[in-house]
C-alpha cells in the first residue's frame, strides 16, 4: 500500500503551533516512507470564514520547510484540494447512506433541538440527539417525510449510530473501542445543504486515497463516527495516529489566551525557522535520548510515529529559547546570520555596514543573546556614538585618578602597528606590569569609555572589531570630558 498523507485545516486565520505538529509529523511519516503529503483546506464551516486564511497557513508551513505534493496550489489527481470547491459531491453521499437506511433525514428546528438539550440537562441526561422522539424519518414515517421533502421543508441529513461497539486501531493509542449509545446521531448533511466536517472529510479521505490519517487527539472523538461512515460506505479505514495535546507550562491546553501560538507571531519574534522547527518536533516524540539537535533529513529517517507519546506535551518557552541560542552559537556561521542582522539593522534605518564587519559583530556578541536581533540593543555603540554612560558604572569605577591612568594607555595603543585583541591585551598586561597596578582600575574604565555599559563582550576583542582609530577616537571624546 502506498502511503498518502494529509493535513487537513481548516482556516482560521493563522497556523496554530499544534497545527504545525500536525503538518511536521506528516511530512515526515510521508517522507519516511516515500509517501505523498497532501495539503487539503477543511472550510466547510462557512461562518467561520476567514478572508486569506489559507495564504496565511501556506505561508508559515513554507517557511517551516513543509513541502506538500499536493496542495491547492500545486495541484494533483485529486483535486480541487480546497473543500468548498468540492461541495457539489458530497451530497450524493449523503443520499447513498439514506438509500442504504444509515442515515435520516430530520426536520427539527433550532428551538426544538434546544428544548430537547435543556430537558436532558435537566434530567442530567449527556445531551444528545434523541432520535426516537424528535421530528425524523423514523418517527414521521416515509410518507410524511417525502411530503415534507417535496414540500422544500428545511431538513438535515444525520448519521443512524448503530447501537453496538465500535472498534478501531490507533497507531499511537493501541485498541480503542467506543460504545454507539455513547455516540450522537451526527449531522452530516446540514440545512444549506453543505457537507459538516464529519461527512466532508472522509468522503475527502477516501477519494484522496488516505492511507494514514495524523492529527491531533482532540479529533480522537470524531474518529468512531468516521468508523461507522467508512464501514457504511463499504470503504477500507485507513491507519489512525492521535498526536498528544499540547500544554503550556501550567499543563492547561495551550491557547491564545495564555500567549503566542501562531508560527507567524514566533517567525516575528525572531527565532531561526531551524530551531523553531527542532523544537516542534520534539513535542511528543524523543528520536533518540542523546541529544536534541535534529536536522529535518535525521528527523526524516528517523521518524516512527509508534514512538509518539500518548500524554500531552508542554510547550516551554525557555526550551524553545534554548534551541534558539544552540542553532544561533553551534548550528549556524557568523556568515549565515549577517542577513538577519542586517535586517534588523535595516529596519533602524542603518545600512551603510559591511558584511565582514557584520560578521565580527555576530561572533562577538552570539554567546551574549539569544536572538541575533538583539544584538543592536544589546551592544547598540558597535553601531552609534555612545549617547549615555551607564551612570552606576560611571560612578563605581571612573575615579580621580583614572583619567591619568588611561591617558598613557591610549598613546601606547596609538603607536601600536597591528591592533588586534591579543596585541593589545599584551600590551594593556605589560603597562599594568611596568606600573605595578592591577587590572581592574584599568579595564573597567576602558570599558566605559568604549562602550559606556557595564555589560558586553570580551573588551579586547570588542576593541579589535572596532579598530584602532575607533578606539582612540572614543577614549578622546571620553577624556576631553571627564580627564
Ligand atoms: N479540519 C480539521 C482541523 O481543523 C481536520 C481534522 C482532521 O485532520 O481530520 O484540524
Amino acid at each position: 500500500m502506498s502511503v498518502r498523507v494529509r493535513f487537513a485545516p481548516s482556516p482560521t486565520g493563522y497556523l496554530h503551533v499544534g497545527g504545525l505538529r500536525t503538518a511536521l509529523y506528516n511530512y515526515l511519516f510521508a517522507r519516511h516512507n516515500n509517501g505523498k503529503v497532501i495539503l487539503r483546506i477543511e472550510d466547510t464551516d462557512r461562518t467561520r470564514l476567514v478572508e486569506n486564511a489559507a495564504d496565511n497557513l501556506i505561508q508559515s508551513m513554507k517557511w517551516a520547510g513543509i513541502e506538500f505534493d499536493e496542495s491547492p496550489v500545486l495541484g494533483g489527481d485529486y483535486g480541487p484540494y480546497v473543500q468548498s470547491e468540492r461541495f457539489g459531491l458530497y451530497k450524493k453521499y449523503a443520499d447513498e447512506l439514506i438509500d442504504k437506511g444509515l442515515a435520516y433525514y430530520a426536520f427539527d428546528t433550532g428551538e426544538e433541538l434546544t428544548a430537547m438539550r435543556e430537558k436532558q440537562q435537566a434530567e442530567k441526561k449527556d445531551p444528545k440527539y434523541d432520535r426516537d422522539t424528535m421530528r425524523n424519518q423514523f418517527t414521521l414515517g416515509e410518507e410524511e417525510t417525502k411530503k415534507l421533502i417535496d414540500s422544500e421543508t428545511k431538513y438535515v441529513v444525520r448519521l443512524k449510530v448503530p447501537m453496538e461497539n465500535i472498534k478501531f486501531h490507533d497507531l499511537i493509542r493501541g485498541d480503542v473501542t467506543v460504545n454507539g449509545k455513547d455516540i450522537d446521531d451526527q449531522v452530516l448533511l446540514k440545512s444549506d445543504g453543505f457537507p459538516t466536517y464529519h461527512l466532508a472529510n472522509v468522503v475527502d479521505d477516501h477519494l484522496m486515497k488516505i492511507s494514514h490519517v495524523i492529527r491531533g487527539e482532540e479529533w480522537l472523538p470524531s474518529t468512531p463516527k468516521h468508523v461507522i461512515l467508512y464501514q457504511a460506505f463499504g470503504w477500507d479505514i485507513p491507519e489512525f495516529a492521535h498526536l498528544p495535546l499540547l500544554l503550556n507550562s501550567k499543563k492547561q491546553k495551550l491557547s491564545k489566551r495564555h500567549g503566542s501560538v501562531a508560527v507567524e507571531d514566533f517567525k516575528n519574534q525572531g527565532y531561526l525557522k531551524d530551531a523553531f522547527v527542532n523544537f516542534i518536533a520534539l513535542l511528543g516524540w524523543n528520536p533518540t535520548a542523546d541529544r536534541d539537535i535534529y536536522t529535518m533529513d535525521e528527523l526524516i529517517s528517523l521518524f516512527n510515529i509508534e514512538k509518539v507519546n500518548k500524554g500531552g506535551a508542554i510547550f516551554d518557552l525557555n526550551k524553545l529559547k534554548w534551541f534558539n541560542e544552540q542553532y544561533l552559537r553551534t548550528i549556524f556561521t557568523e556568515k549565515e546570520l549577517v542577513p538577519i542582522l542586517k535586517d534588523t539593522l535595516a529596519d533602524k534605518g542603518k545600512d551603510n555596514y559591511s558584511d565582514s564587519y557584520l560578521e565580527e559583530v555576530i561572533k562577538l556578541f552570539k554567546e551574549r543573546v539569544s536572538f541575533i536581533q538583539d544584538i543592536p540593543d544589546f551592544a547598540p555603540y558597535m553601531f552609534a556614538e555612545i549617547e549615555e554612560y551607564e551612570e552606576k558604572y560611571f560612578n563605581k569605577h571612573w575615579k580621580e585618578t583614572s583619567a591619568d591612568l588611561l591617558r598613557p594607555l591610549m598613546e601606547r595603543f596609538r603607536a601600536m602597528q597591528k591592533f588586534d585583541h591579543e596585541a593589545a591585551h599584551t600590551l594593556t598586561k605589560q603597562y599594568l606590569e611596568e606600573n605595578e597596578i592591577g587590572f581592574k582600575p584599568v579595564i573597567h574604565p576602558l570599558r566605559l569609555m568604549i562602550t559606556g555599559k557595564s555589560v558586553g563582550a570580551g573588551m579586547f576583542e570588542t576593541m579589535e572589531v572596532l579598530g584602532k582609530d575607533e578606539c582612540i577616537r572614543r577614549m578622546e571624546t571620553f577624556l576631553e570630558k571627564h580627564g
